[in-house]
């Protein structure tokens, strides 16, 4: 497959390169190989992008929402019949297994341009009667919307903000991950084939500086960013110089409660999905796994023989569900925390050794006999290591999980239902689940409390962070004033 983008930025309608921007080396990890060479945007690339998108934003806003949700519809179906080379773009951009990047990527995107194309035609104001006079409100996009992605989910991510974006009328630039910057740009390429005017969805190169340039330029009404709470917050500052809209959706170190009345097997599986899925490069993952001490050992037993079924390998292979990590930077940090873990004298009950060879391999790691005061049970990790902690009492490993700066997600297995409903009602956490965990459809809300994030992506909460309302107020008999 062609890995090597036709440029680096894709700008009104079309590819654009300027060669005196950074080079950016795009690596294979599950073999450490260069796959492409890209350029950061250079500032007079950011200047043409967000000018394109100026330019282009009107004209869309003042499309009807049909015709605008009509381009969406198109663009997902081409995004579902493009799949499968979809997906292998993004598994040479992440290392993620084809089987994930098969159902999970792509597919993910397309539902979000699905989903907003069909509310495009929905979005409406109201009328408010005060008596004889009235009030209207018209639901208007912000203008022009910045979006900045992180490494994990490079395409679901460049649509899940470019879909509600276009919906509403507004104009987005994006910036991907620097170190997975392929596969925004064939999502560019597809809504434009689908009929989406130039200039509405651009897509920019570059690292931290460009997202930077980007949130501060004053034609910018609104950021959204996924990424790590460090640059959360630096991000949110810079929005907040000239008042604009944000969301963002940021880590996490997010608490699994497993009571002694659950199905183990389903729990067994719901830690697995928690904690290596994206061999655990996933931001809601249930790091902190609290097991009640009556099964505690049945548990890891069991985990156990589940985790020796973990097929490590060629990600391109169907039959491989544990790739390597993103970059080698991804795998040294894992690797770092594996060895405060030990070091702070918690139990490694598997794995978590580095593979030998060429690419960013490593096992999946888990910890038991794991406390709250641990680095590793504080700190997102952002790879396969799993904390398992002990506990007896629901009040006490309730007040235990939210016992954390983070809030983005949270589950509980049990088969208590008046207990999973008062557990989860007691859960700091924007995204939580009951017997399940992970799950992220774009029917419902998805975002973090806490340092975890402001706002919602997904579902119609993310309508309200993409538009605005204006109020009108009619007067229908005369007008009365002091003098
Ligand atoms: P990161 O914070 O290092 O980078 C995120 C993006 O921000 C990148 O595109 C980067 O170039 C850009 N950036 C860096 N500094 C910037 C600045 N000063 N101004 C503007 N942009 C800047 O995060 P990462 O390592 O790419 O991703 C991992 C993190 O993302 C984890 O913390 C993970 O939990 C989080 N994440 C959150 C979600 C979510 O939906 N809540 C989803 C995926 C990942």
């Amino acid at each position: 497959m062609q890995t090597q983008p036709t440029a680096s930025h894709f700008i009104n309608g079309q590819y654009v390169e300027d060669t005196a921007g950074t080079p950016i080396e795009v690596i294979y990890p599950a073999t450490g190989e260069v796959i492409a060479t890209l350029h950061a945007a250079t500032p007079a690339i950011v200047n043409q992008a967000i000018a394109a998108a100026k330019a282009a934003q009107s004209a869309w806003a003042a499309m009807s929402g049909t015709e605008r949700g009509r381009i969406l519809r198109r663009a997902a179906d081409i995004m579902r019949e493009r799949n499968h080379d979809l997906s292998i773009l993004e598994t040479y951009d992440t290392g993620k297994p084809y089987q994930e990047t098969s159902v999970a990527d792509a597919t993910s995107g397309a539902d979000a341009l699905e989903y907003f194309g069909g509310l495009a035609a929905t979005l409406t104001g109201e009328h408010i009667q005060l008596g004889e006079d009235w009030v209207y409100t018209r639901r208007e996009a912000l203008g022009v919307c910045v979006g900045i992605g992180a490494w994990n989910y490079p395409t679901q991510i460049a649509c899940w903000k470019g879909a509600p974006a276009l919906a509403c009328g507004n104009a987005m630039v994006f910036k991907p991950s620097e170190t997975t910057p392929l596969s925004a740009l064939k999502v560019a390429e597809i809504l434009h084939e689908a009929g989406l005017p130039a200039g509405l969805y651009n897509v920019v190169q570059g690292m931290g500086e460009v997202g930077a340039a980007l949130v501060t330029d004053p034609r910018v009404d609104k950021v959204s960013l996924t990424g790590s709470v460090p640059t959360g917050r630096k991000v949110y500052a810079a929005a907040a110089a000239e008042m604009k809209h944000v969301t963002m959706e940021l880590g996490g170190k997010s608490p699994l409660i497993i009571f002694d009345d659950a199905n183990l097997e389903n729990a067994v599986s719901g830690a697995i999905m928690a904690n290596f899925y994206s061999s655990g490069q996933v931001c809601s993952n249930g790091t902190r796994v609290f097991v009640h001490k009556n099964i505690k050992e049945a548990f890891l037993k069991r985990l156990s023989e589940r985790l020796d079924n973990a097929v490590i390998g060629d990600p391109m292979d169907p039959a491989t569900n544990f790739g390597p990590m993103t970059s080698r930077r991804q795998l040294d940090i894992a690797l770092g925390y594996i060895a405060k873990g030990e070091a702070e004298g918690a139990r490694l009950a598997y794995g978590g050794k580095a593979i030998e060879g060429p690419g960013f391999y490593m096992q999946p790691c888990v910890f038991a006999d794991v406390t709250d005061d641990m680095v590793i049970a504080r700190e997102e990790i952002f790879g396969p290591v799993m904390a398992v902690l002990d506990f007896e009492d629901e009040d006490d490993v309730l007040a235990r999980a939210n016992d954390t700066e983070f809030g983005l997600a949270a589950g509980v297995f049990t088969n208590d239902l008046s207990r999973a409903h008062r557990v989860v009602a007691g859960f700091e956490a924007g995204t939580c689940y009951i017997n399940s965990y992970n799950d992220a459809p774009v029917e419902a809300p998805f975002g973090g409390m806490k340092n975890s994030g402001v706002g919602r992506e997904n579902s119609k909460a993310a309508i309200e962070h993409y538009s605005q309302l204006k109020s009108v107020f009619v007067r229908m008999g005369d007008m009365e004033a002091p003098f």
